[in-house]
């Protein structure tokens, strides 16, 4: 279970999706609270994982004419938020590349003693003695199977 994960997040408060519970984005990443989305508050972050982005689109939103995409949770589908490509006014550029996730649509996880998850793919059986490299996320997680189980 859980395979599609492709990135663990260690903080101590993490947000979530709140339907699948994958791993969305550390706190600590908020640059701004101060977003409205189609469900309400939403934030601002510097960084988002296990998402996909979908093609982007121009859009006029309260603050001027921005491309931006929508950004699926990998886990489930549901759209989480948006991300900013593009701001065609210069006050607002500062949001390109940065990510809106709808606070209605995200779980809060607080950890006293952040998991220690293995680095992705885990270490292998010794008798193979392969040295794996940094993988990308993207990487196929068919590597992962080999591991032995629980
Ligand atoms: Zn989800």
């Amino acid at each position: 279970m859980g395979l599609r994960y492709n990135v663990y997040l260690d903080s101590n408060r993490i947000y979530t999706c709140k339907k699948c519970k994958t791993h969305l984005s550390n706190h600590e990443d908020i640059i701004s609270r101060n977003f409205r989305g189609q469900h309400g508050k939403a934030f601002l972050f510097s960084m988002v994982v296990n998402v996909n982005e979908t093609q982007p689109v121009e859009r006029n939103m309260t603050t001027g004419r921005h491309i931006v995409r929508d950004i699926k949770c990998r886990q489930c589908e549901i759209v989480v938020g948006w991300k900013y490509d593009k701001a065609y006014e210069v006050q607002e550029q500062y949001k390109e590349n940065k990510f809106i996730l709808e606070a209605e649509l995200l779980s809060q996880a607080t950890y006293l003693n952040p998991p220690i998850f293995p680095p992705f793919p885990t270490f292998a059986p010794s008798k193979k003695r392969r040295v794996y490299k940094a993988v990308k996320p993207q990487s196929n997680p068919i590597v992962n199977q080999q591991s032995h189980g629980d």
